[in-house]
C-alpha cells in the first residue's frame, strides 16, 4: 500500500492510456499514484482493489468510446465505489451527444478533447483543476479511519466487513507492521487488545461492538422519533424495495438493519439475471444505489441494530431492540431475509474467522492470492463466489454434495465456471473436519459415493449451505411455518379458514401476517421465490398493501 491517492486513467487503446499515464506520472507522481487500464471492466477491477486496501482516489480520466463499457459508464460505477473522486471524460473529437449524457448522467467535472499536447496547456490545467476540486471537497476525517488487527483474530476480519459493507474507507495495518505498532503505542494499548479502530478525529476504540463502531464512522443508530408509519426491519433488498416506496410515497419510513444494509444482495459478487443490468452489476453497488435512493426519498436507516421483539399494543405495532429500547408504528414489514446454515463438521466454529468463512468475505480476497481456496455449496451464491476468487487465488474447488451442479445452479454461471481454468467443481463430497493451529490449514474431505476420506491443504474455506431464516423472536406474535419462515396472506388460510386470533372482517392482504398490519418480503416469507427481483418486488408491492391497510383504520 502506498498511500498516496489515485489518478485513474482508462483507454481501450494502450498507446493512449500509456501516454496519458507518463505525462500524468512526470507531473504528479509524486504527489499521486498514476494507476491506468486498458478497459471499464479492468479499471472497475483496480478501483475495487484500491477501496479494499483503503486508499483514496482523487480522479477518473476516462476515454469516451471503449467497447465494451464506454467512458460514461465506467464513471456512472466507479461513482459507486469513489464518489467523491472527481471525473474527466476524453474524446477524440468533439461529441456533443456524450458531452451532454456525461453531463447528466455522471455530472463530469471536465470534457477533454484528445490530442492534449502540449499537456502543460491542455491536460495540466485540468487535472489541476480536477485535483483542487478534489482537496477542497475529499472528505478526510472519515477517510481515515485506521483498523489496527491480526490477520486470523476473528472480530479483526468482522470490523473490516462491518467497514467495507457499510461503504466507509478504511486502512488496514497488521499488528505487527511498523504502523501497526506505532498505532497501538499511540493508542496506549498492546496487540491484545486489537482490532484497534482509530476513527477519523482521532478516537481509539479497543475491539468495539458494531453499534460503537457505527455511531463513531457516522452511520446512524438512533431513531429520529418514536413513532413512525411504517417500520422495516432488515435491509435487504425488500427492505431497500419498501424504503425506497414508502419514502418516495410519504410514509414516515424508517428501516433497521442489523450489519449492513445490502443483505445477501450485498454480497453477491456479480449478479447477472437482475433486471436493466445486461453486463451484470456487484450487489454492493446495486444495494448501495438503493440505500442512497432511500435516503433521497426521507426514509431513514439505523445500522447495527438489532430487532429482537415485535408486540402488538392496541393500533400500535411495537418493535423493541435488543439493547430494550424500542419504536412504535402504525405497520411493520419483516425483510428479514435468510442466513447462512452452519457448517456441520469438526473444528468449524473454532476455525470461524480464522480461515474459514460465511459468505463471499470480499475483504480476504487479497489475501487469498497464491492459495488454494475451497468453496463449499452447489447454488448461484456458491459459483458466484468460485468466479469472484478465481481472480485472485491460485486455485479454486468447489465443494458440492449433490452428484451435479445442474439441478442447484443456473446454466449461465456453469457455462463461466467451466471457462475458467483455475477453477474445478468437485461433486459427491462434502467437509468433515477443518484442522489448523490459529488458522485453516488443512481440510479433511469424504467422497460420499466411494466413502472414503482424504487430506489437502487449504488456506480459506468459504460456505454458502442453506439457509435458515432468522425469527425465533417472531415466536408467539407471528405465525410461521415448521422451517421458521412466516407465513403471509393466501398461506395463512387453511381449507379457507382465517389464522386463530384473526380479529378482522376481512382475509389477510397478500403479503400480510398473522397479525393486522405485519407485513413480510423477500426470503422470509414462506413459499417466496429467493431472488433479488422478487425481493425488490414484494418490498414495493408490500408498500401498496400498507397504503391498502392504512386507508381502511
Ligand atoms: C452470495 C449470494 C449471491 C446471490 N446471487 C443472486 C443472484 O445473482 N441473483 C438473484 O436473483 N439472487 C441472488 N442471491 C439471492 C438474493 O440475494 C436474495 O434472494 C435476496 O437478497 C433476498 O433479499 P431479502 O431482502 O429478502 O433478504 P436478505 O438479503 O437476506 O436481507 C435481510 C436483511 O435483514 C437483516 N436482519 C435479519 N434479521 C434482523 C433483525 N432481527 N434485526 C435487524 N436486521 C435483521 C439482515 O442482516 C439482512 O441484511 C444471492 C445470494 C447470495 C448470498
Amino acid at each position: 500500500m502506498t498511500g498516496k491517492p489515485v489518478l485513474l486513467t482508462v483507454d481501450d487503446d494502450p498507446s493512449v492510456s500509456r501516454a496519458v499515464a507518463r505525462d500524468l506520472r512526470r507531473r504528479y507522481g509524486e504527489d499521486y499514484r498514476v494507476v491506468r487500464a486498458d478497459s471499464g471492466p479492468q479499471a472497475l477491477d483496480a478501483l475495487k482493489e484500491i477501496r479494499l486496501r483503503g486508499d483514496r482516489v482523487a480522479a477518473l480520466l476516462a476515454d469516451y468510446r471503449m467497447p465494451q463499457m464506454n467512458g460514461i459508464e465506467f464513471l456512472e460505477e466507479a461513482m459507486d465505489l469513489f464518489p467523491r473522486a472527481r471525473r474527466a471524460l476524453l474524446t477524440a473529437y468533439a461529441d456533443t451527444d456524450a458531452a451532454i449524457q456525461a453531463i447528466n448522467v455522471v455530472d463530469v467535472d471536465h470534457y477533454l478533447l484528445k490530442p492534449w499536447d502540449p499537456p502543460e496547456e491542455k491536460l495540466y490545467p485540468v487535472v489541476d483543476g480536477l485535483l483542487e476540486l478534489w482537496r477542497s471537497t475529499d472528505d478526510r476525517p472519515v477517510e481515515e479511519t485506521k483498523v489496527v488487527g491480526h490477520r486470523w483474530s476473528p472480530r479483526s476480519h468482522e470490523v473490516r466487513d462491518f467497514l467495507t459493507r457499510n461503504s466507509v474507507p478504511y486502512r488496514w495495518y497488521t499488528a505487527d507492521s511498523p504502523e501497526g505498532l506505532r498505532l497501538l503505542d499511540a493508542a496506549g494499548v498492546d496487540a491484545a487488545a486489537v482490532p484497534l479502530v482509530i476513527t477519523a478525529d482521532g478516537e481509539p476504540l479497543s475491539a468495539p461492538s458494531d453499534e460503537v463502531l457505527a455511531r463513531r464512522v457516522g452511520l446512524s443508530t438512533t431513531p429520529a422519533s418514536d413513532f413512525y408509519d411504517l417500520v422495516i426491519v432488515g435491509g435487504g433488498p425488500a427492505g431497500l424495495g419498501a424504503a425506497v416506496y414508502g419514502g418516495s410515497e410519504g410514509l414516515r419510513t424508517v428501516l433497521v438493519e442489523r450489519r449492513a444494509t445490502g443483505g445477501q444482495a450485498g454480497q453477491s459478487s456479480r449478479i447477472e439475471n437482475y433486471l436493466g443490468f445486461p453486463d451484470g452489476v456487484s450487489g454492493g453497488q446495486l444495494t448501495e444505489r438503493a440505500r442512497r435512493q432511500a435516503l433521497k426519498f426521507g426514509a431513514e436507516m439505523l445500522t447495527a441494530r438489532v430487532v429482537s421483539g415485535l408486540e402488538v399494543r392496541g393500533p400500535a405495532r411495537v418493535v423493541k431492540f435488543s439493547d430494550g429500547s424500542e419504536i412504535a408504528a402504525h405497520t411493520v414489514l419483516l425483510a428479514t431475509g435468510v442466513s447462512y446454515r452452519r457448517l456441520e463438521a469438526d473444528g468449524v466454529d473454532g476455525l470461524t474467522g480464522r480461515g474459514v468463512f460465511y459468505g463471499s468475505a470480499a475483504v480476504e480476497a487479497p489475501a487469498s492470492e497464491g492459495q488454494h481456496v475451497y468453496i463449499v455449496g452447489g447454488a448461484n451464491s456458491a459459483g458466484q463466489a468460485a468466479v469472484y476468487f478465481s481472480r485472485y487465488a491460485d486455485r479454486v474447488t468447489l465443494l458440492v454434495r449433490g452428484d451435479s451442479l445442474e439441478r442447484s445452479m443456473s446454466h449461465y454461471l456453469i457455462e463461466q465456471l467451466r471457462a475458467i481454468e483455475n477453477v474445478s467443481v468437485r461433486t459427491s463430497v462434502m467437509v468433515e473436519a477443518c484442522q489448523g493451529d490459529g488458522h485453516l490449514e488443512r481440510v479433511r474431505l469424504r467422497d460420499v459415493s466411494s466413502d472414503k476420506s482424504e487430506e489437502v491443504e487449504a488456506g480459506f474455506v468459504f460456505v454458502f449451505i442453506g439457509a435458515a431464516p432468522l425469527t425465533d423472536w417472531l415466536d408467539g406474535v407471528v405465525a410461521r411455518d415448521p422451517a421458521g419462515f412466516v407465513l403471509a396472506g393466501p398461506d395463512l388460510l387453511v381449507d379457507g379458514r382465517r389464522p386463530a386470533g384473526w380479529p378482522l372482517d376481512r382475509d389477510p392482504l397478500y403479503l400480510e401476517t398473522s397479525v393486522p398490519g405485519v407485513f413480510a418480503a423477500g426470503d422470509v416469507r414462506s413459499q417466496s421465490v429467493k431472488r433479488v427481483a422478487s425481493a425488490v418486488g414484494e418490498g414495493a408491492m408490500a408498500v401498496s398493501l400498507i397504503h391498502r391497510y392504512l386507508e381502511k383504520q
